[in-house]
């Protein structure tokens, strides 16, 4: 058996980040940057109010309480998008709007919710002092030019967006997304919903693998269930490694097993048929499908039990496919978390991959518990599981123990 991070390091290392495009600010979310983003505006342009009210002098407010007020004569107006050339006496107020410009000769706002109109208007009483620099935004207090924003690496988020808008980085530079390839083998697959003849199941790993690669930012093509026929699964095998940037199939992986998958991708492609020790997920196969006149197309054999296809997605192929999307960030975020049941397992030479309920407990910690059984067929007690645990080969752990765990 092969320890897993041995198999995830030869699997990254065949599977290099994809092309750059690039793309516009307002449609980048969702894509990783591919080069780092250095602004050259600063952000606020400009000193501005952070609140609607007075901008004065602080000097002139020394003193100032609700039962001492200072009075001082407003002698002009600034709402957001607009500025004035009157410079601030000794003694005078402007009244000031959140984001309009700070009038020269201010050096502090005082809050609206501190002052109180008089004459209408024309003049204001101010009931609290401020120090100098109060509810002053500095310019490039935010951003200044020659930062480095974002990193080349970094994911896309919708906050990102805003900063791309803010400091005018009309186009930036990212990965294109993974054309993935799916299909599933077995002939006991049933797809059209129909009643099922003895032997037969029904066909889900298909559609959970969709989500999966959808849910990882890629693209999908669903190829479907191939028969059990090496010519077909050939030809089929063959077009997706032309169109795609990589190909998952499901089943067919075992030890042991004369599958079609396996008699195929031996013949076709440059495969390498490993027994991972972990558990679910201990058979998978990775390879390179030639491609004529272009670079070899990776593929992810997974198992074709349910939670295996599942767990091994997770653990190996997504990273992958994050990798040649241009995440800096590969595998899922982990954590310690104290696991709430004793957990008792043989010595076997694998570390366990157990799915489990993570949830966040008045005491601070994380928390888990096993969600539920842990058979590779039994997906209906894995898909509320928001957690995969690390549960290191022995005997098992205690009710109160630390385990590692990677948060879906
Ligand atoms: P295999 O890896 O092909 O030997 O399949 C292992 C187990 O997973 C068998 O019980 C299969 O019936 C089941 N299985 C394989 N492919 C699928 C699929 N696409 N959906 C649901 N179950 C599957
Ligand atoms: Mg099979």
């Amino acid at each position: 058996m092969t320890p897993l991070a041995e198999v995830q390091a030869f699997v990254l290392d065949r599977c290099p980040p994809g092309p750059v495009i690039d793309t516009s600010f307002a449609n980048a979310a969702g894509y990783v940057l591919a080069a780092d983003v250095v602004a050259d505006e600063l952000v606020p342009p400009f000193a501005n109010s952070a609140v609607d009210g007075y901008a004065v002098r602080a000097a002139d407010l020394a003193g100032a309480g609700p039962e001492s007020p200072v009075e001082l004569p407003v002698v002009a107006e600034v709402p957001a998008g607009s500025h004035t050339d009157h410079v601030l006496q000794p003694g005078e107020a402007i009244r000031i709007m959140t984001g309009a410009p700070m009038p020269a000769g201010a050096d502090a706002v005082v809050m609206v919710e501190d002052t109180e109109r008089l004459d209408g208007g024309a003049r204001v009483a101010i009931r609290a002092a401020v120090g100098e620099g109060a509810a002053i935004r500095p310019a490039g207090s935010d951003v200044t030019p020659g930062t480095r924003v974002f990193p080349a690496g970094a994911q896309v988020t919708p906050a990102v967006v805003g900063v791309l808008a803010s400091i005018n980085a009309r186009t930036v530079a990212v990965r294109r997304r993974a054309r993935v390839a799916v299909l599933a083998t077995g002939d006991e697959l049933v797809t059209d919903g129909g009643p099922l003849a003895p032997g037969q199941i029904r066909e889900s790993n298909l559609s959970m693998l969709v989500a999966c690669l959808a849910d990882a930012g890629c693209n999908v093509d669903d190829f479907g269930v191939v028969p059990d026929d090496e010519e077909q699964l050939a030809a089929v095998l063959r077009q997706a490694a032309a169109e795609c940037d990589a190909i998952v199939t499901s089943g067919g992986v075992s030890m042991g097993d004369y599958d079609v998958v396996k008699a195929v991708l031996s013949r076709i492609a440059d495969m390498h048929w490993f027994q991972i020790a972990i558990k679910p997920a201990k058979p998978f196969a990775f390879g390179m499908l030639p491609v004529e006149g272009g670079m070899a197309t990776p593929v992810f054999g997974l198992p074709g039990n349910p939670v295996s296809a599942l767990v091994s997605f997770e653990m190996i192929a997504r990273p992958a496919l994050r990798q040649m999307m241009g995440h800096a960030q590969l595998g899922r975020p982990q954590v310690l978390a104290v696991c709430d049941d004793p957990i008792r397992r043989r010595r076997d030479g694998k570390l366990h991959l157990d799915r489990v309920v993570a949830e966040w407990r008045p005491d601070g910690r994380l928390h888990v518990s096993r969600g539920g059984s842990q058979g590779s067929h039994q997906l209906a007690a894995t898909a509320l599981a928001n957690a995969i645990a690390e549960v290191p080969d022995g005997e098992g752990i205690d009710a109160g123990d630390e385990l590692v765990v990677h948060l879906l």
